[in-house]
C-alpha cells in the first residue's frame, strides 16, 4: 500500500486523543433548552476570545453563515454584499436567496481577498423604490479561493467605518480566523473588533470532528438561536462535540503556526524548482493553504497534475519518492480551476509528510513539465 498524504483540505484533520477523552468525559444536557454545560462553556469561552457578547455552537460554517445572513436580513426586499470568490457566494447554494430570500451581490475580490471599497460604498441602494435594500456587508478572513491571504487590518478598519456611514452590519466568515491571527499576530478580537457577527469553524484546521460557531452582541445571538432551530440546527447533548471544539481552542489554535510553517517551507520548494509550468506567489504565503498556478498559454491542466500526484508509478518507488517501506507515495491534493491547484497543510500533517508530499511533487512537477515544454 502506497503512503498518502492528504492536503485535500484541513477539514480531513481526526480529531486528536484529547478530543476523544473529552468527547466520552464531559458532562452534558440538552441544548437546545440551554442546558449542556460543555456546549454553554464554549460558547462563553470563545465570545470572550473574540471580544463579543454571546456565540452559539451550530453544525456547520454554511449554517453560521445562512444564520447571519437570516438574522442581519430579515427585511424582505434585502441585499448582501459578499466577494465574488467568497465561500457565501460560490461553495453554499445561494442558501442566502434558496433559503432566505435574500439577494447576494457580489464585489470583485482582488487578489489578496480584499474589494474596492469605493466601488463598494457606490453600490449601496435602498433608498429608490426599484432597488432591493442593502442590509448587509460580508468579508472572508482568511480568504480561501485567494489562497488563504489574511485582510489587513487597515482594510477592516477602513471597512467599518463605511459599514458605520451606511448603518450597515458588518459580517466577517472567519471559518479560518485563527490562522488569520496567528499570521497577523494579534488577538482574535482586535481582528473582528468591528464585525457584527463572525463564523469559526472548529472543523477545519481546528482538528475538531463536527461544529463551528456564530459570535456577536446577545441581542444578535438570540435571534440567531431561534434560526438556528428553524434550520433544524438544535442539536441535543451537543456537548460531545462543543468538548471537542474547547479542546480545539485550547490546544490546536496554538499550533497553528506549524501549518504556516510548513506551508511556507513548501512554498518555497516549490518556488525553488524554477519550472515553466507551475508558478508560486510565496511573498503571499500567508496561511496553510498554497496555490499552484499553471500559466494560461500552457497545455497542462490542474486536473491532470490532480490525478497524476495521486498516482504511483515504478520509477518513483525506486527513485526519489520512496516511502519508509518503498512503496510510494500518493498526494491527495484538489483544484479551483484548470489552472489552480491547492494544497493544504493542516494538524495531521507530520514533518514526514510534509517531507514525503514535497518529493512526490518535486518529482511529478519535474516530469509534467518537462512534458509541457516540449510539447511547445
Ligand atoms: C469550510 C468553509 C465554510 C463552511 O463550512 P462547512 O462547515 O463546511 O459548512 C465557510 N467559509 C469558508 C471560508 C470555509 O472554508
Amino acid at each position: 500500500m502506497a503512503y498518502i498524504v492528504d492536503l485535500r483540505s484541513d477539514t480531513v484533520t481526526k480529531p486528536t486523543e484529547a478530543m476523544k477523552h473529552a468527547m466520552v468525559n464531559s458532562a452534558l444536557g440538552d441544548d437546545v433548552y440551554g442546558e449542556d454545560p460543555t456546549v454553554n462553556a464554549l460558547e462563553s469561552k470563545l465570545a470572550a476570545m473574540l471580544g463579543k457578547q454571546a456565540a452559539l455552537f451550530v453544525p456547520s460554517g454554511t449554517m453560521a453563515n445562512l444564520i447571519a445572513i437570516m438574522v442581519h436580513c430579515n427585511k424582505r426586499g434585502s441585499e448582501a454584499f459578499v466577494g465574488n470568490l467568497s465561500h457565501i457566494y460560490k461553495y453554499e447554494q445561494g442558501g442566502a436567496a434558496q433559503v432566505a430570500g435574500v439577494l447576494l451581490s457580489t464585489i470583485a475580490n482582488k487578489p489578496d481577498g480584499t474589494f474596492d471599497l469605493a466601488e463598494l460604498e457606490s453600490r449601496f441602494r435602498g433608498t429608490d423604490v426599484h432597488e432591493p435594500i442593502t442590509s448587509l456587508v460580508a468579508v472572508e478572513n482568511t480568504h480561501n479561493v485567494c489562497g488563504g491571504k489574511v485582510l489587513p487590518l487597515k482594510f477592516l478598519d477602513d471597512l467599518s467605518v463605511i459599514c458605520k456611514r451606511h448603518n450597515l452590519p458588518l459580517h466577517m466568515d472567519g471559518a479560518r480566523l485563527f490562522n488569520a491571527c496567528e499570521y497577523l499576530k494579534v488577538e482574535p478580537s482586535r481582528v473582528v473588533r468591528d464585525c457584527d457577527s463572525v463564523s469559526v469553524c472548529f472543523s477545519k484546521g481546528l482538528s475538531a470532528p463536527v461544529g463551528s460557531a456564530i459570535v456577536g452582541s446577545y441581542h444578535f445571538i438570540d435571534q440567531a438561536r431561534r434560526m438556528r432551530k428553524l434550520l433544524g440546527g438544535g442539536m441535543r447533548q451537543a456537548g460531545v462535540l462543543a468538548a471537542a471544539a474547547i479542546v480545539a481552542l485550547d490546544e490546536v489554535v496554538p499550533k497553528l503556526k506549524l501549518d504556516h510553517k510548513r506551508a511556507n517551507i513548501m512554498a518555497k520548494v516549490i518556488e525553488g524548482l524554477f519550472l515553466k509550468t507551475f508558478t508560486i506567489d510565496v511573498e503571499g504565503q500567508h496561511s496553510n493553504i498554497i496555490l499552484v498556478r499553471i500559466p494560461e498559454h500552457s497545455s497542462m491542466t490542474a486536473e491532470k497534475v490532480v490525478a497524476r500526484l495521486a498516482q504511483v508509478c515504478l520509477a518513483e518507488t525506486q527513485g526519489d519518492c520512496k516511502t519508509p517501506n518503498d512503496e510510494g507515495v500518493i498526494l491527495k491534493a484538489i483544484y479551483f480551476n484548470s489552472k489552480t491547484i491547492r494544497f493544504t497543510i493542516h494538524h495531521d500533517i507530520t514533518d514526514e509528510d510534509l517531507w514525503l508530499a514535497i518529493m512526490k511533487i518535486t518529482y511529478v512537477f519535474k516530469e509534467l513539465d518537462a512534458a509541457a515544454t516540449k510539447a511547445h
